[in-house]
């Protein structure tokens, strides 16, 4: 190489450093993009996610009829539901609801199937936060190892299924007319903390 070519190296060498450089120190005066979380967002996170933000899941499991739709509806396994009869009234009973969140998509199907064709028991919540000490803690286990939940039989009447109470929708409903009615909230709560 001869001289020239090598001065020529050396001077491209120092441009590419200067270039380097100068777009790292724009970046010293620009605006931030990102918003420090949780402390420093204009608003609580919870507050600007979009109506039908599909969080962490949450069954209601007073309304599960342990059809096991979800589970098959899950395209990566993460719902476990298994039954057994209880050895006393020889009824088939719950006896474990895991839903693994750590390997969960949200991708809302177990929500749709069990909507569409069975109850409305499990649905999305607006909950997003999961940072835990262990994997197994994003187990969510709705019945207790070792004890058993009665299977929800519908009414065969309709007339008989407690309005805003059971079906599809029907939380949803339910915490809509609570969020429009603080009165009725509040009559609620206080009953809540008599019966305590
Ligand atoms: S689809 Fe609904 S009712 Fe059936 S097992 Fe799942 S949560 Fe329970
Ligand atoms: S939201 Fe999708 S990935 Fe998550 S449990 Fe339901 S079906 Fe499975």
């Amino acid at each position: 190489m001869s001289l020239g070519e090598k001065v020529g190296e050396v001077a491209k060498s120092a441009n590419t450093i200067f270039e380097g450089m100068a777009v790292t120190l724009s970046h010293m005066f620009r605006e931030p993009i990102t918003t420090q979380y949780p402390d420093r967002t204009e608003r609580p996170v919870a507050e600007m996610l979009p109506p039908r933000y599909r969080g962490f899941l949450e069954v209601q499991i007073d309304i599960c009829g342990g059809c096991k739709r979800c589970e098959k509806a899950c395209p990566i396994d993460c719902i476990v539901v298994e039954m057994q009869k209880d050895p006393e009234t020889k009824k088939m009973m719950l006896s474990r609801f895991d839903i693994d969140i750590s390997k969960c998509m949200f991708c809302g199907l177990c929500v749709d199937a069990c909507k569409g064709d069975a109850t409305g028991a499990i649905r999305h919540t607006r909950e997003f936060e999961g940072a835990v000490g262990t994997l197994d803690a994003l187990v969510l286990r709705y019945i207790e190892p070792g004890k058993l939940h009665p299977l929800y039989k519908a009414p065969k009447d309709p007339e008989q299924v407690p309005v805003g109470e059971y079906g599809p929708h029907a939380r949803e409903a339910r915490e809509r007319a609570l969020r429009d009615n603080p009165a009725l909230l509040q009559e609620l709560r206080s009953k809540a903390a008599e019966a305590r």
